[in-house]
């Protein structure tokens, strides 16, 4: 076998390694999944963790009363059932690759924040913000994709409502020391394969109305979807756990 790599070569500053090393670990195998159409969900990349897989609400809680989940499940997809609470899965992680699709309700029904509200809260307290803006202008910091109540998405990628949507995230979740911020968060943020937030730093759990304010808390927590009154559905929902290249 041909030699791979090289043993005579510079060490990269800042790195035990050798450009092009030869006993630099290999990447790990991951079998990509496949991309949705709006007929059909994807599926899953090999090492994801699955959270919904269109057919059960088995890993998912209400933020109610800690019960069951409240919404229905049906063609292959959740949704939210109003009055019935937010949920949360049973799963709690912390830094991830998160994927969730979303449908806006076809029939369009009221206006601004009205309008086919939901959220993806990270670690039950930092939303990305799931809301029909197509042609339903409000406030920018609380539009499809934004931070809510602090950073506007770059654009607005809405497709048309009752259309599948997608949202790849990666986050980075804050690291606390003690009642010391150590490290903030950071969201990236991409809908329907359009960049909105490249690695923002986070200024805290989003509030309404409010300035956000970082208050320490464990470093693995929930993934949340809220019942903000409106028929808005979910599918596909999984994350992988964000680690090292050379982390098992
Ligand atoms: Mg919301």
């Amino acid at each position: 076998m041909a030699q791979i790599g090289y043993t005579d070569t510079p060490f990269i500053q800042g790195s035990t390694y050798r450009v092009h090393d030869a006993a630099r670990p290999q990447p790990r195998v991951v079998t990509p999944g496949t991309f949705s159409t709006q007929t059909r969900p994807g599926l899953p990349p090999s090492d994801a963790v699955v959270l919904f897989d269109g057919a059960s609400l088995d890993g998912w809680l209400s933020c109610k009363d800690g019960g069951p989940a409240g919404w229905k499940v049906g063609g292959g997809c959740m949704q939210v059932v109003p009055g019935t609470g937010s949920i949360r899965t049973r799963a709690e992680f912390g830094s991830c690759q998160l994927h969730v699709e979303f449908a806006e309700p076809k029939v369009v029904k009221g206006e601004s924040q009205g309008r086919g509200n939901s959220g993806v809260f990270l670690m039950r307290r930092y939303e990305v913000q799931v809301l029909d803006c197509y042609q339903n202008p409000t406030y920018s910091d609380g539009t499809t994709g934004a931070i809510y109540g602090q950073f506007p998405p770059l654009v607005n990628a809405c497709r048309q409502p009752g259309e599948w949507s997608c949202y790849d995230i990666v986050w980075e979740a804050p690291v606390f020391d003690g009642d010391r911020l150590a490290k903030p968060a950071f969201l990236t943020v991409m809908l329907n394969g359009l960049i909105l937030h490249n690695r923002q730093e986070l200024l805290g759990p989003t509030q309404h109305r409010a300035l956000a304010k970082y208050e320490p808390h464990p470093a693995r927590d929930a993934l949340e979807l809220q019942d903000h009154g409106d028929l808005v559905r979910f599918r596909n929902i999984w994350y992988r756990p964000l680690t090292a290249y050379d982390q098992a």
